[in-house]
């Protein structure tokens, strides 16, 4: 089956983890995406995983803390977060390592970008945990990041909305969704979908972002990407 893209980042927000409930993880929501990559893998496709934390913790929560320790517990909560991931991924039978950017040897591999893509290659995801190991970025950034390292095609970035709008859809009942846009254009309407420093690293190694619903029920949205459908919103 001819895919668009071989290797990708798919980039799932501590949000979307928490489904309806806000806040923590949401196994029913995991189930979900879980089966969605099992379904793109055994297509053959190349997957290292970014899995945010803000359903946990957010370095900016910690408004009257010192930042790199608030963003310290941001990068922990992603781990947490990998680790459902990757518990869920096994008991479907999908191979899978964590690395770490921070390391801690006995939950995890440490970030090594030499292994990582020899475990690509032998079919197991890889998800990315810690951010990028410093505080002061985001885990988007980490997407950004990892895909120019690993040589990734493209960046999916699995937001609640699908895709980019021109104001909060879910505020603003007329926001107009956009199919595509250009990386100076998210830089220039500072919209929120993504961080300048995400953004103008893409731009700088010319890695497309498709901003898509990952949690649509009953549709494996990934799988529609990789077969070429235009959903979602692309940055290129
Ligand atoms: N974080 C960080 N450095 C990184 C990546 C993440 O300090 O390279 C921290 C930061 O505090 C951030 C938190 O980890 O708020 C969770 O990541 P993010 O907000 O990107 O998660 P998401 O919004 O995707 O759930």
């Amino acid at each position: 089956m001819d895919l668009i893209y071989n290797r990708i980042i798919l980039k799932i927000s501590g949000e979307a983890l928490a489904g309806k409930k806000g806040f923590g993880i949401d196994f029913d929501v995991v189930n979900i995406i879980c089966d969605q990559i099992k379904e793109v893998k055994e297509m053959g496709v190349e997957m290292g995983v970014v899995v945010g934390g803000g359903n946990i913790w957010r370095g900016r929560n910690g408004i009257s803390m010192d930042r790199t320790t608030a963003d310290h517990m941001g990068m922990l909560a992603t781990v947490i977060n990998a680790l459902a991931l990757q518990d869920a991924l096994e008991s479907r039978g999908v191979p899978t390592r964590v690395q770490t950017a921070i390391e801690m040897r006995q939950i995890a591999e440490p970030y090594i970008r030499r292994r990582a893509i020899r475990h690509l290659e032998k079919g197991r995801i890889v998800i990315f945990a810690a951010g990028t190991g410093n505080p002061f970025f985001s885990t988007d950034t980490t997407a950004a990041l990892r895909a120019a390292e690993i040589d990734a095609e493209a960046i999916l970035l699995a937001k609640r909305v699908d895709g980019i709008y021109d104001s909060d859809p879910l505020i603003n009942r007329n926001a107009k969704r956009f199919d595509s846009l250009s990386y100076i254009d998210i830089l220039n309407m500072n919209l929120s979908v993504m961080d300048s420093t995400a953004t103008s690293l893409c731009m700088d190694n010319k890695i497309p972002i498709i901003v898509f619903d990952l949690t649509q029920p009953g549709v494996n949205n990934i799988k529609r990407i990789l077969m070429g459908e235009n959903i979602g919103t692309i940055v290129k």
